[in-house]
């Protein structure tokens, strides 16, 4: 055996799909130029939330409280749920990370929705887990029969992301209480709800009230989108004492910043005027969605703040034809592009992008 002439890293690592972040955007004519790639809130920060940030960078020196106490119980408050089972983290991201450490083995299986959440494969690889992923059905949507069908004695986790990032549809309470009917006891179940506050559908699953009702599902949740503080890298599970003493366990120390803390905090202190913003997010999703419908195109229905073109084979150039506008947005292999929604200017150039591209795509679609 010749010896190695380099550290070596897990193989698991080297097999790892890389995380593509959203671009920063092109110039388009006239100067156009907005990133709509990463579904980030385009509202700048709440003065009151700036100023409590300002502050707090006077005591960069220290380190934050490890325990986040403040944020544990402003969050317990909000949700009205036990402290012990809030778990602050860097971004939900980071919370699934810390997550898949604490549950998953070499040779545990763990199931999701595909296309979906592009961490998902890569928190999975990263534990030695098996990723098993479900293809969404023909609407974009969580085919949670198939999931129910592809839990096996090595499972150990389920993922379900509602609304699904990228394409858009919620997951419905019945179904959900359907498919929980199915999973067995000792598969967790992550219910990812990131882009909870932009969900309209009366009938979509509240994944609080199933953390309530089943000892065996816990949800993610984020201050990145809604909330409008991705800058910051904070996050959180809400779940039942085994699994929330197991992410303690298993976080980052001091991970989550006193910065991010404090804003977090001055944040939902805030909520009514942050979530006013996000009604306007929700009306301008509903505009983009109703012409983009006169257009002639056919989505997958979005109750998140980002909109999903499914171009399939095209998905290359509907992404060029957007940065030749100025628009930086997301493209999926052979699926489709990712477009962020709220900003009405970005708005009316990703509408002229569509417009324009429509008839050259699928002559056929349109009328
Ligand atoms: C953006 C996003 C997150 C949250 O990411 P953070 O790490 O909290 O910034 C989690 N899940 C999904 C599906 C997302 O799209």
């Amino acid at each position: 055996m010749t010896s190695p002439t380099s550290p070596r890293v897990r193989a698991a690592v080297t097999a790892l799909p890389g995380y593509v972040p959203g671009r920063p955007a092109p110039v388009g004519p006239g100067g156009a130029s907005f990133k709509i790639s990463s579904n980030e809130n385009p509202y700048p920060p709440l003065p009151a939330v700036l100023e409590v940030v300002q502050r707090a960078a006077a005591q960069l020196n220290r380190y934050p409280d490890m325990s986040s106490a403040d944020l544990v119980g402003a969050l317990a408050e909000h949700l009205d749920v036990p402290a012990a089972r809030v778990v602050p983290g860097t971004g939900s991201v980071g919370v699934l990370g810390s997550l898949l450490q604490a549950v998953c083995e070499t040779g545990d299986e763990v199931v999701f929705a595909w296309r979906s959440f592009e961490a998902y494969p890569i928190v999975v690889g990263l534990s030695g887990a098996t990723p098993v992923p479900v293809p969404l059905d023909g609407a974009g949507r969580h085919d949670l029969d198939a999931m129910a069908g592809a839990i096996t004695e090595r499972t150990r986790l389920v993922l379900v992301c509602t609304p699904n990032n990228p394409t858009g549809p919620v997951v419905g309470a019945q179904e959900l209480e359907a498919f929980l009917a199915r999973v067995p006891r000792d598969v967790l179940v992550v219910v990812d709800e990131a882009y909870l506050e932009f969900v309209r559908d009366p009938q979509a699953a509240d994944g609080l009230a199933a953390h309530r009702a089943h000892p065996n599902v816990m949800v993610l949740r984020t201050f990145s989108k809604a909330y409008g503080l991705a800058g910051l890298r904070v996050g959180y599970a809400v779940a039942h004492e085994p699994v929330a003493e197991a992410l303690r366990r298993t976080a980052v120390p001091f991970g989550v910043s006193g910065i991010a803390q404090l804003a977090a905090v001055a944040s939902l202190e805030q909520s009514e005027a942050l979530l006013e913003r996000v009604d306007a997010i929700v009306d301008e999703r509903e505009r983009v969605v109703a012409e983009l419908t006169r257009q002639g195109w056919r989505l997958p229905r979005s109750e998140a703040n980002f909109v999903f073109l499914p171009v399939g084979s095209s998905t290359g150039a509907l992404v060029a034809a957007c940065a030749g506008a100025g628009l930086s947005v997301r493209g999926y292999g052979d699926d489709g592009v990712r477009a962020t929604v709220g900003d009405v200017a970005a708005d009316d150039v990703l509408l002229e992008v569509c417009g324009a591209f429509l008839p050259t795509w699928s002559p056929d679609r349109v009328g």
